[in-house]
């Protein structure tokens, strides 16, 4: 939400919010602590959301480039092929209004001093709602060190020189991510939807942003 704000609304600024969703058709919200019980609780299920891993390349809406995040970033799905929050009707507007995420409530596209405060301070974790699931806490620290985007980076940067062995690791890194999201939807009750809020979303898509495109084949 609210990167490049529309030229109609910077032409006329708002006193209040008109709800026209302009904010909501440009992302879903980042969650921040003050968010956890809506997520604790099931306000928001865990099948609507997705991490954005430490490490990972994403768009920092208020710095307006894309960087390595520094933290988990845990966030609404976005509708298929849009950057439309999921949450978000066109006749409707917000369906989850009453219950709309920190972010939202501090976005005022007229005026965004408040979202810039907060934007990047107090992000909610993986940590914070999962860190006491013995098991499942321990498998996706194992992942997040497996799958270090540290060590993906370095990777790619030695793929686009050639380097065979780069490739085979990276092929490697790729079976481990797509086999611990089989092995925790086979031997529990976490559904496939869920997997992208557990261990982020999958690497061979993510990778595209470090400039990386596999082909069907794991070819590069
Ligand atoms: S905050 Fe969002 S929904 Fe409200 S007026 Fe601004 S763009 Fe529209
Ligand atoms: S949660 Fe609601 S207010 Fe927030 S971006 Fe989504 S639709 Fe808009």
């Amino acid at each position: 939400m609210y990167n490049s704000l529309p030229a109609s609304i910077n032409q006329e600024p708002a006193a209040h919010c008109r709800q026209c969703g302009t904010c909501c058709k440009k992302g879903g919200p980042c969650f921040h602590y003050q968010d956890k019980h809506l997520i604790q609780k099931g306000i928001i299920l865990s099948k609507y959301l997705y991490t954005i891993r430490r490490g990972e390349m994403a768009f920092d809406n208020v710095k307006g480039f894309l960087s390595p995040v520094l933290t988990d970033i845990i966030k609404i799905k976005e509708k298929d092929n849009s950057q439309e929050c999921i949450f978000y009707d066109n006749d409707k507007g917000c369906t989850i209004y009453k219950n709309r995420p920190f972010e939202c409530r501090a976005l005022k596209c007229w005026d965004t001093k408040d979202i810039e405060a907060v934007y990047s301070s107090s992000r909610l974790s993986r940590e914070d709602l999962l860190g006491s699931i013995n098991g499942l806490w321990e498998l996706i620290q194992e992942h997040q060190e497996r799958c270090d985007y540290k060590i993906i980076h370095c990777l790619i940067k030695d793929i686009t020189s050639k380097n065979k062995e780069a490739e085979k690791s990276l092929n490697q890194i790729l079976k481990y991510d797509n086999a611990v999201r089989s092995l925790v939807v086979e031997s529990s009750s976490i559904k496939p939807d869920m997997t992208d809020f557990l261990f982020g979303r999958p690497v061979l898509n993510t990778v595209r942003a470090f400039g990386l495109f596999i082909k069907q084949n794991n070819t590069y």
